[in-house]
């Protein structure tokens, strides 16, 4: 870890060429590996990337400069690396019946919604995954726009982070009872278009090191994209990927009307609670 005495992230912090504020890469949204990998980068220990795993998503530090079970060297070596950012809330309304909209702009200009619904036993939080869509459902405003791009896993992370801190929901502060109990994919786009960064956010999410939502607390909505249903149940190592792009470059004519992709879409919702059931059992 130390040569000549000084630990070695201390080496690349003395390099002239650091990073402007702005070009920084953000440790807000990282999977476990990617985090380890960003950490090895700069010589710190293995070990380091759990505990940055814990400010980062079970006390939602959003300044290395808090994390006082990091030495103030270490903390400043992050600090001159890396960021810990957000997207900005460029809007936030809430309704009579305490739901919230929050508006969120990212750093290239796109926005979306997220929306949290507080009721009696639970919270629900309505998380998108798409900027605009392809498809075009009649009774949605979203279908109506474009698709933009699909958002990134940091960005579908940063969308629970941003409810979390709107709630003051963080520890130590946060109230005995969670606030955002469940999490739903209805928000802007269709998830399974965007699969990837969909389940790499959920497997963040749902670490429970960290966000520690449950797996039964989060519902994935689709129009009824059946290949990436049953992708969804097995994971890509135990079925493979369904050929063809993975995102569609022309509009799905939607989809949830035509009525055999239908009937498909609900074997291949029988065959996903099938392979649940068998793992919630074994
Ligand atoms: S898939 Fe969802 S976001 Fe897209 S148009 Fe249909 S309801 Fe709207």
């Amino acid at each position: 870890m130390t040569s000549g005495g000084r630990p070695h992230y201390m080496c690349r912090v003395m390099q002239p060429s650091m990073p402007s504020r702005e070009q920084r890469p953000n440790l807000v949204g990282l999977g476990r590996a990617a985090l380890a990998a960003e950490l090895a980068a700069v010589g710190a220990e293995p070990f380091r990337a759990r505990q940055l795993w814990h400010w980062i998503y079970h006390r939602g530090a959003t300044d290395f400069a808090l994390m006082t079970s990091l030495s103030k060297t270490f903390r400043e070596a992050l600090a001159a690396h890396y960021a810990l950012s957000r997207p900005a809330v460029s809007q936030a309304l809430t309704s009579i019946d305490g739901t919230r909209k929050l508006l969120l702009r990212f750093a290239d200009g796109q926005e979306v919604e997220t929306v949290y619904i507080p009721e009696e036993e639970r919270g629900t939080l309505c998380v998108s995954s798409q900027v605009g869509c392809t498809l075009s459902c009649t009774f949605c405003h979203t279908g109506t726009q474009r698709l933009v791009r699909n958002l990134t896993a940091a960005e579908i992370v940063a969308q629970v982070m941003i409810a979390r801190d709107d709630l003051g929901e963080w520890p130590p502060a946060a109230q005995p009872e969670r606030q955002v109990t469940n999490i739903v994919l209805m928000g802007m786009g269709e998830p399974l278009f965007n699969y990837d960064n969909v389940a790499e956010a959920l497997k963040i999410v749902m670490d429970p090191e960290g966000l520690a939502l449950s797996r039964r607390k989060i519902t994935l909505s689709t129009a009824g994209v059946v290949p990436a249903i049953r992708l969804a149940a097995c994971g890509p190592r135990r079925h493979p990927r369904p050929a063809g792009p993975a995102q569609p470059q022309i509009p799905y004519c939607r989809i949830a009307r035509r009525l055999p992709q239908l009937s498909r879409c609900q074997q291949r919702a029988a065959h996903y609670l099938r392979i649940r059931d068998a793992e919630r059992y074994q």
